[in-house]
């Protein structure tokens, strides 16, 4: 393994032991944002040799159930995900990985790139599934990792407008370095208001909005704020029940959909990077050793920078 970046999921299960009905029950090896070297080829393997430098795409699905043949497979039941329990992560020196979820990167790009991969991955489904195209104008909730990969994807898709919100200026002004167009930050515990807020600083209501905070508020926000007959992606995922205005969405025919990982994403994610469309390093904040793994994982707990980055070669 070469670079594996610490995502927020990999902290709740180091500190909650849990998401959802995904329970921790044995020891496990944490990690899914992964670069790394071939070192050794199983028996039948033809597209990949060893030293050549990948990107893990994280989740093998069973590959013959309905959602597999049909081109869903993020929707697979029998995925096996990477330190989704009970199957171990990849922050490790090694690990075994099917081949054909292994991406190989160019030269010119970077195993932190290759890394990095995985939540650009996360941006370009959710773009795909909202359907961001030339001159939309694009609501961006929540300026985390997340948040700031669909900037990207959504300005590389054309997007004429990226407004990014979030309650927090040091996010923000991340949005703003790597492109965000406006940004308004949520002081306002009143919704409605702050999708008003939204409307006078962008001049107009968005085509599309990507929550991607997960927070009640900015879910309701987020249906507010978007244009009649616009598209709503929640990719925020918080409480599992959250009140939302549906009648507002309902009489003005806002769609409300939902986005799961990625599928298909690997490769786009790749060619956006490798060609310089897409720019994910200012994401980059932290690095750390395989060694100094739990000091990682306490900054990230902490809330520390953006994304923390984590070297497991011994180079
Ligand atoms: P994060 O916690 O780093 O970022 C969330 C951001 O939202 C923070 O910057 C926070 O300040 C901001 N925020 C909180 N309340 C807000 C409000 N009321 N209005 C605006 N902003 C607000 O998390 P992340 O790693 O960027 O992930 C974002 C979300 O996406 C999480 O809920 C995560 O679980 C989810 N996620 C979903 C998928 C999927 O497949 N659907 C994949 C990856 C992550
Ligand atoms: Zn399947």
């Amino acid at each position: 393994m070469e670079q594996v970046g610490i995502c927020g999921s990999d902290v709740h299960y180091w500190t909650h032991g849990r998401i959802g009905d995904f329970i921790v029950k044995a020891p496990m090896v944490l990690g899914h944002e992964a670069s790394a070297v071939v070192s050794k080829l199983g028996p039948d393997v033809t597209t990949l040799k060893v030293g050549d430098r990948v990107a893990i795409e994280p989740g093998v699905p069973c590959r013959t159930c309905h959602f597999c043949k049909s081109g869903r497979y993020n929707l697979c039941p029998d995925m096996k995900f990477c330190a989704t329990p009970p199957y171990h992560g990849n922050l490790a020196r090694y690990y075994v990985h099917a081949a054909d979820f292994c991406f190989k990167l160019p030269d010119h790009v970077s195993f932190e790139e290759g890394a990095l991969l995985e939540p650009l991955s996360v941006g370009v489904h959710a773009t795909n599934r909202a359907g961001v195209g030339l001159g939309n104008t694009v609501l961006v909730c929540g300026a985390g990792p997340i948040g700031l990969v669909n900037i990207l994807t959504a300005k590389a898709k054309g997007a004429s407008f990226v407004c990014v919100t979030d309650i927090d200026e040091t996010r923000l002004n991340k949005a703003k370095e790597i492109g965000a167009d406006f940004v308004v930050r949520v002081a306002n515990s009143d919704p409605s208001k702050v999708a008003e807020e939204i409307e006078t600083v962008m001049g107009t209501k968005p085509d599309i909005t990507i929550e991607c905070s997960g927070a009640a508020k900015s879910i309701q926000t987020a249906i507010y704020a978007t244009r009649s007959g616009g598209v709503v992606v929640l990719v925020g995922l918080g409480q599992d029940i959250v009140e939302v205005p549906v009648v507002n969405a309902g009489v003005r025919e806002v769609d409300i959909r939902g986005i799961f990982r990625y599928v298909n994403c690997y490769p786009t994610a790749l060619a956006m990077v490798a060609s310089g469309k897409v720019n994910v390093k200012p994401l980059i904040t932290h690095r750390f050793k395989l060694e100094e793994s739990v000091k990682a994982f306490e900054a990230a707990k902490r809330g520390e920078g953006i994304k923390i980055m984590i070297e497991c070669s011994r180079s």
